[in-house]
């Protein structure tokens, strides 16, 4: 594939198009090989129409370029993009087993050592945008994507922005993941991130998510006073991690390197090997 330095303008006649990987909001993920180097990637089309309607033109011209210009083996390399009439092409590195919303909703919960394996993984590619003053501010299940040899890789940078941040987000999905200045509008930083780890801990351990409610506005009153509970099986190193990561004062959330280096993540993911077919626990 192109380098920084030799950047080439793709085409689509450049790449054999496979099978459908997914569809998203505004267009199709595909399996897809550049034909001369034969390297394997991910082809995401948008279509120009949906875009424009939307408004999100500005916002996916900031996402490629915040996108492309991280490297971290943990965050999704994005190679470059290209258009045509109609459509936007964006050339990524490809995730073979898919998201990690797709896995949750199919294994129901992960063991404690896949758990703390992932949130080790993430907590690392984060602290790497955060030192280049990038947050992510929409870190949930759908955008983490699995390579076949168990990687986590951080994708959609749609939301991110240079920290801190007044920016107001308009959340169309799920508020589950978000936290408590950014649902009231107030300026955040880095640590709207932080937060979002240890919901997604809680949920990877749980299967459900812990401000999870029928109606939003239960999800919104829990979220505001963080008011949660853990379920009688939660191990209890890992309901140290979310405790210190779920609280309302975004100063007082555990930073990142101290995620990485509690001991329950340490010897949990330390049991974890990732496998090319099903993961597996060291005896
Ligand atoms: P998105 O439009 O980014 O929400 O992607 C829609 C779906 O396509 C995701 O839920 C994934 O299952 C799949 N997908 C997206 N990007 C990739 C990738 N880089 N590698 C493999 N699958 C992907």
């Amino acid at each position: 594939m192109a380098t920084e330095k030799t950047a080439r303008v793709w085409a689509l006649k450049d790449f054999d198009v496979g099978r459908s990987l997914g569809r998203g909001k505004f267009g199709s993920v595909f399996l897809a090989r550049e034909r001369e180097s034969k390297f394997v990637v991910a082809l995401k089309v948008l279509f120009k129409n949906q875009l424009e309607k939307h408004n999100l033109e500005t916002q996916l011209r900031r996402e490629i370029e915040i996108q492309y210009h991280l490297r971290h083996p943990n965050i999704l390399r994005l190679f470059g993009y290209f258009h045509d009439s109609t459509r936007v092409y964006i050339v990524l590195e490809y995730a073979g087993r898919g998201c990690v919303y797709d896995l949750l909703k199919k294994e129901k919960k992960f063991e404690s050592p896949r758990a703390a394996s992932y949130v080790k993984q993430l907590a690392d590619a984060l602290h790497y945008c955060h030192q280049k003053r990038v947050i992510h501010r929409d870190i949930k299940p759908e955008n983490l994507l699995v390579t076949m040899d168990d990687k986590i890789k951080l994708a959609d940078f749609g939301w991110s922005v240079h920290s801190p941040s007044s920016r107001r987000s308009t959340v169309c999905g799920t508020l589950d993941y978000i936290c408590p200045e950014m649902l009231e509008n107030r300026v955040h930083n880095y640590a709207a991130d932080n937060w979002s780890i240890g919901v997604l801990l809680y949920e990877f351990l749980h299967g459900e998510p812990p401000f999870m409610m029928e109606g939003q506005m239960d999800t919104i009153e829990r979220i505001r006073k963080a008011a949660y509970e853990f379920p009688p099986d939660m191990p209890k190193g890992a309901c140290d991690v979310v405790a210190k990561l779920l609280r309302l004062e975004g100063s007082e959330r555990l930073p990142l390197p101290d995620v990485i280096a509690h001991p329950w993540i340490v010897e949990e993911s330390s049991k974890y090997v990732g496998g090319e077919k099903e993961a597996t626990v060291k005896e």
